[in-house]
């Protein structure tokens, strides 16, 4: 690249080139300009790039080659903390707003700086978004298809993204196509397939997905979709709650306010088996999902139930989709490892035998065994189960 003193910088890499090359003359022609941005402490330094001299101030960004600021934009938006920190350089200037677009910057954009509130959506956070997913952002990605798939009901393109996101060996999307696959969601109760859950499980479990180890873990002890094995269930479920626990301590919410209540000398490890730890953050895609549908009544259709785990946000794509508790029949899970979660947070305390069972038993019976698929296996230690 020629730069104003004449020297050459090294070649940049094939992909930048061809882009570069478009933008070069639009540099070229700012060169002359200058702005206002800097302050007289800058303007104070000397630089051969300065030009026209005078009372005019230098733009030393203008100075600096688009390769340079690609890099310096590639670092800011892996560590931006939200969305609008990427969208305020954007909305900088004309050449930021270019650079700031590079599919370079797009792929390494923060799981934070793509965590768009259902609030502020519109077309132009759809198309940013689809713009990162197809710089190759497995995180944009995945939260885009998990918004086509239960927000906007494009079931087909939102699986796709999140298949997309699977392929690049994405923990959530692994998951979160596995739980699909256990629902038969966006389908028929047919389209289950239960084997195919448990291997896109067992291989979100593999790279250290918290809720898929504890949902393969169940899926052994009970014999779901995969031969039972409870010895081996258990040790995932063991493994689930270490790595909850690693999570836990290592992040901002910890300690919780309740952790004085805990009794001394007690560990807060193995939450399924007993004690609790504080929830881990919800993904920016729960999140989504949770705020949409809340802003919409909290249903998801006529007769659709929403996960009844209040920081996973996952609706029923059909009637009597989702299973329910065994034990009280009132609520209901998208998968063994929301219903674990949801039981040591807030169902524990509530879930009660209703009296409803012993009254109207028989057709209630019938209408949970035609709803759930599974019989009762308790969570750890003493969890509810669910059908
Ligand atoms: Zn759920
Ligand atoms: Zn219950």
């Amino acid at each position: 690249m020629q730069t104003r003193s004449g020297s050459r910088y090294t070649k940049p890499q094939s992909e930048v080139e061809g882009w570069e090359g478009r933008k070069e003359s639009e540099r070229k022609r700012r060169r002359g300009q200058v702005t206002e941005d800097f302050s007289g402490k800058q303007r104070r330094c000397s630089s051969p790039a300065v030009e026209g001299g005078g009372s005019q101030k230098p733009d030393f960004l203008d100075g600096l080659p688009d390769d340079i600021v690609v890099c310096i934009l590639c670092k800011l938006s892996s560590s931006a903390a939200c969305p609008s920190h990427l969208i305020n350089i954007l909305l900088t200037c004309k050449r930021l707003n270019g650079l700031g677009l590079h599919p370079l910057v797009l792929s390494k954009a923060s799981t934070k700086s793509l965590a768009v509130r259902a609030k502020n959506w519109s077309e132009s956070a759809h198309r940013f978004l689809k713009q990162c997913a197809d710089a190759g952002n497995l995180e944009a990605c995945y939260i885009l298809g998990m918004i086509r798939f239960y927000c906007l009901q494009n079931r087909g393109s939102g699986a796709a993204l999140m298949a997309r996101a699977a392929i690049g060996s994405h923990a959530a999307a692994l998951y979160s196509l596995a739980v699909i696959q256990f629902n038969g969601s966006g389908g028929s109760k047919n389209d289950k397939d239960l084997r195919a859950g448990v291997a896109l499980c067992a291989r979100a479990a593999f790279l250290g997905h918290v809720d898929a180890l504890r949902e393969l873990g169940h899926c052994l002890q009970d014999g779901y979709g995969v031969r039972r094995n409870v010895a081996e269930g258990r040790r995932f479920l063991v493994q689930a709650n270490a790595r909850e626990l690693a999570a836990v301590l290592s992040s901002t919410r910890w300690p919780p306010a309740e952790a004085a209540a805990m009794p001394i000398g007690c560990c807060p490890l193995l939450s399924d088996f007993g004690w609790s730890v504080p929830a881990p953050e919800p993904h920016p895609a729960n999140r989504f999902l949770v705020e949409w549908l809340r802003a919409r009544g909290g249903g998801a259709g006529e007769g659709l139930r929403l996960c009844s785990h209040g920081e996973c946000g996952r609706p029923e794509t059909r009637r009597h989709e989702f299973r329910r508790c065994s034990v009280c029949g009132m609520v209901n899970y998208c998968s063994r490892a929301c219903q674990a979660l949801d039981w040591k947070l807030a169902h524990k305390a509530k879930c009660t035998p209703m009296d409803r069972w012993l009254l109207d038993g028989g057709a209630a019976a019938a209408e949970i065994a035609a709803a759930g698929e599974y019989g009762a296996a308790a969570v750890g230690g003493d969890g509810g189960g669910m059908e």
